[in-house]
């Protein structure tokens, strides 16, 4: 009799674990809708991929959050998102309406294969520093940091973009380089080679954040600000055109192509950040096709 009573409890008690796993499991469903239509719905355009970048437009009032950190739209509701070289290649987008609803999405990225490049004959200070030259480097560092997070409201990163001089490629984003046979850094820029004072344009608007003439590693070194987070800098500079603080149009004459710094020869070393977060300027470019 007891074990009767036992087993009919314990049925009942299933049948409610049951009924409550599938009403939490239909609240669950109905809160955070898996949508599969996210990246339509958001207009995102762009590369998934390491080291990409993509533009997009959210609904107005709407919160928007990459891996649960809030991405800041413009008042219209644009945004830029950029990978890392090594970014995780499942990324969570979230867009939570104004009504709190909620839908997530999976961005699965693909993988990248990175060269792996050899560059000899860059001088031989810039491989080995001395400690004077480590304490110059990191207050350099300081400077470029402070320039990339003071972030402006333009829309600037919107815009397509264009390439900031003509010239053959001759380094990329994301190869492993080995200067003078010691392992280093992975190189961040598109490198364009080009003549001693050959002009460089403002790939897209914005506003000077940081002019140096002679830094360390990247020689005469310029930082244009996009906005929201957005920024291109300019290495191995032999003059700067523009001031800091100054406001400047896509296509500008901002600076001549040099060798300062860690440098083999003349050229132009252009990156992009977003935030601390380096990206590929030749995706940003890509992207740039895609834009209407
Ligand atoms: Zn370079």
């Amino acid at each position: 009799m007891r074990i009767v009573l036992s087993l009919a409890f314990l049925r009942k008690t299933i049948e409610n674990i049951t009924l409550y796993t599938t009403l939490v499991l239909l609240c669950f469903d109905v809160a955070y809708a898996q949508d599969d239509n996210l990246i339509a719905k958001l207009q995102i355009k762009g590369e998934l991929t390491q080291g990409s970048a993509l533009i997009g437009m959210a609904p107005k009032a709407s919160v928007l959050k990459l891996n649960n950190v809030p991405i800041k739209l413009t008042d219209q509701g644009g945004f830029f998102i950029g990978f890392g070289r090594d970014a995780a290649l499942e990324q969570t987008l979230r867009l939570i309406s104004a009504s709190g609803d909620t839908e997530i999405q999976t961005l699965v990225l693909t993988k990248r294969e990175y060269k792996v490049q050899e560059v000899n004959g860059v001088p031989k200070q810039t491989v080995s520093p001395s400690k004077e030259h480590l304490k110059r480097i990191r207050e350099e560092a300081t400077l470029v940091k402070k320039a990339r997070a003071n972030v402006t409201q333009q829309s600037a990163f919107l815009d397509k973009f264009i390439v900031p001089m003509k010239g053959p490629i001759t380094g990329v984003y994301g190869s492993q380089r080995i200067y003078n046979g010691v392992p280093k850094r992975p190189h961040y820029g598109l490198d364009y080679a080009g003549p001693v004072g050959a002009l460089v344009y403002a790939p897209a608007s914005g506003v000077v954040s940081l002019a140096h003439p002679d830094m360390f590693y990247s020689g005469g070194t310029l930082i244009v600000d996009h906005g929201y987070g957005v920024s291109s800098s300019f290495l191995h500079l032999s003059e700067i055109l523009v001031k800091e603080g100054q406001q400047i149009k896509q296509g500008d004459a901002i600076a001549k192509v040099g060798k300062g710094g860690r440098a083999t020869g003349p050229h132009l070393d252009w990156r992009i950040n977003w935030f601390n977060v380096r990206i590929d300027p030749l995706k940003v470019l890509k992207l740039s096709e895609e834009l209407p």
